[in-house]
């Protein structure tokens, strides 16, 4: 399981430093290797060198790298040499993530001349000599070998420290992040343009809010916006937490429901904001569903061109989606969503007890975007919903942190690859197409939007079957499962026409053709265009009945 991260690369590449920004960008410990080995000895490095030896002081680096590979969630900064052990790279292979940082010698050199040219080169024994910039090459050409054993390797010669950063954060998200997410451990990374954020689950967690914001670096006041309903519920506990953990905190609540979302009411909370007097370095913490999340993360991105965000999602719609990605917005007379932009938040907090109190329709309806990132990307998440369901409805706690985990996991996964939907982010639009249509057709009235994507995802399964590209048994499956979190799987009273020309006006508005998400297999989707319209109208006919 890699989850350590081990930095390897020559001297002067950044190692220390690097390893120390990369455990604080990700709330993790940094480990350095020779800090270790003094500690251990009560000697400095020079000294072990002078009276015991190379041979000796790699004994000491074996011992302290075995140690550090046994931790969970650290950041270890190797010594230049440790690679030199095959017994050393063993560990490392079993013992984490390895990144090297690469520099040309001459950068080296450059880097280490004020040390070699002062007393401080003492601290480099194997480079303090007479031609350094020749000890460097001849060193790098015997080493170079050994630090291919690398998962990833990053040249710094052109590069600052914070994008040194950004690169080994970024490597570890794209190859060793699958197995992270998998752990049984309750986080994961989510990677942005504007920065990495993390999304921790649990029981309870709420009460340590205070001790998160304080882990990943926020200070300043903080504003909880919240709904009537929610904030009734948490919010006086919360704002205690806050103030307990160091945060003077205060709250404003809305109303709740979609009505909300709009300019008119992000006015009012500017308002309370500016009567606060509310500085660039607060923060504002979203407690709620989907809409709380969207318009408090609208007005945070605006307010004082920006202010810190964060997201305490409460309703299993936002745990698993709304509050991962960025999305903020309001709605608009014109149609959803149409006035926002992407603002992350700077953590994402999701308790999962405050499941327990979301009214029944809600979490089934959230189900429906859950199952669709199984649905889309993950048999093994798909058999766990099979397995589990009746556990999943009654919310026992830990397979629902689960769940709601490695949910919640494929759409950051999404995301952080394809942040502003230029490309595979469209696979979150399974079920959509339909959905969308139905929702339009019936003015949003009556049908809630998890159950009008269930609608959409069956319909989508049939469509991927009627083209040739699902096999039937798979596709009732998908239904199956689906009916069985108690959504719907087909839809009474809605006129067929206007759910049609509701997908002929999206068609034109997006000035395309219309892009399905389909199915291959559970876990395999894919994007289709110039599905024939026939088969689009007899799947909405076996979808909508009189
Ligand atoms: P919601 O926020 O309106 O919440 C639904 C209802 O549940 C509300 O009445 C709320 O008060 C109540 N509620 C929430 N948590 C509760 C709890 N723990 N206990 C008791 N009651 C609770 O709706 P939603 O389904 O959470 O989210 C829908 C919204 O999310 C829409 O506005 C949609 O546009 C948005 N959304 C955004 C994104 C995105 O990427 N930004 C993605 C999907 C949906």
């Amino acid at each position: 399981m890699k989850d350590n991260i081990i930095i390897i690369g020559f001297s002067a590449t950044g190692k220390t430093v690097i390893a120390k920004m990369v455990a604080q960008r990700l709330g993790w410990k940094a480990v350095d290797m020779d800090d270790e080995i003094v500690h251990l000895t009560g000697k400095s490095i020079p000294q072990i060198f002078a009276q015991e030896g190379e041979q000796h002081f790699r004994k000491l680096e074996t011992e302290v790298l075995k140690k550090a590979c046994r931790q969970h969630n650290a950041v270890i900064a190797t010594g230049g040499g440790a690679v030199i052990s095959e017994e050393n790279r063993s560990l490392m292979k079993k013992g984490g993530f390895i990144v090297c940082l690469e520099a040309q010698p001459e950068t080296v050199f450059k880097r280490l001349k004020q040390d070699l040219l002062n007393s401080e080169s003492k601290k480099r024994p194997l480079l303090a000599v007479e031609s350094p910039l020749d000890r460097i090459e001849e060193l790098k050409k015997l080493r170079q070998n050994l630090y291919s054993i690398a998962d990833w390797t990053i040249h710094t010669d052109n590069l600052s420290l914070d994008e040194v950063v950004f690169e080994v954060v970024r490597g570890w998200q794209i190859i060793a992040r699958k197995s992270v997410i998998t752990e049984n451990r309750n986080s994961f990374l989510v990677h942005s343009q504007i920065g990495d954020y993390p999304v921790i689950l649990g029981n309870g967690i709420f009460k340590n809010a205070g001790k998160y914001l304080k882990k990943y670096g926020l200070s300043g006041r903080v504003f909880v916006i919240s709904d009537d309903n929610v904030f009734s519920l948490y919010g006086d506990e919360l704002l205690k937490n806050l103030e307990t953990g160091g945060y003077p905190a205060i709250g404003l609540s809305v109303p709740p429901g979609e009505t909300t979302k709009t300019l008119w009411k992000a006015i009012e909370i500017y308002d309370f904001l500016i009567e606060n007097r509310v500085e660039r370095n607060d923060i504002i913490l979203a407690l709620g569903g989907g809409m709380v999340g969207d318009l408090a993360g609208f007005t945070a991105s605006t307010i004082l061109r920006g202010i810190k965000f964060v997201q305490l999602p409460t309703s299993l719609l936002a745990m698993v989606d709304a509050s991962i990605g960025g999305k903020v917005a309001i709605n608009h007379g014109g149609g959803k969503n149409l006035i926002g932009s992407f603002y992350p938040p700077q953590i994402v907090l999701s308790d999962i007890n405050t499941l327990q109190t979301l009214p029944r329709r809600e979490l089934i309806s959230g189900y429906s975007e859950a199952i669709k990132h199984a649905i889309i990307r993950d048999v093994g998440l798909f058999k766990l919903f099979e397995k589990h369901k009746q556990e999943l409805l009654r919310i026992e706690p830990a397979i629902m942190t689960k769940v709601v985990k490695q949910s919640a996991a494929i759409k950051g996964e999404i995301v952080s690859q394809d942040e502003r939907e230029s490309g595979i982010r469209i696979f979150l639009n399974f079920g959509h197409t339909i959905a969308h249509a139905i929702e339009a057709a019936t003015s949003y009235e009556g049908i809630s939007h998890g159950e009008a994507v269930a609608i959409g995802m069956v319909g989508a399964a049939r469509l991927s079957q009627s083209l040739g590209i699902l096999q039937e048994f798979i596709s009732d499956r998908i239904i199956s499962l689906i009916q069985g979190f108690g959504l719907p799987v087909f839809c009474r009273g809605v006129n067929i026409e206007a759910v049609m020309s509701a997908m002929q006006l999206d068609k034109k508005t997006k000035g395309k053709e219309t892009q399905w998400v389909l199915l291959q297999d559970i876990g395999k989707a894919v994007v289709r265009s110039g599905v024939p319209p026939d088969d689009v109208f007899s799947v909405l006919k076996s979808l909508i009945l009189p």
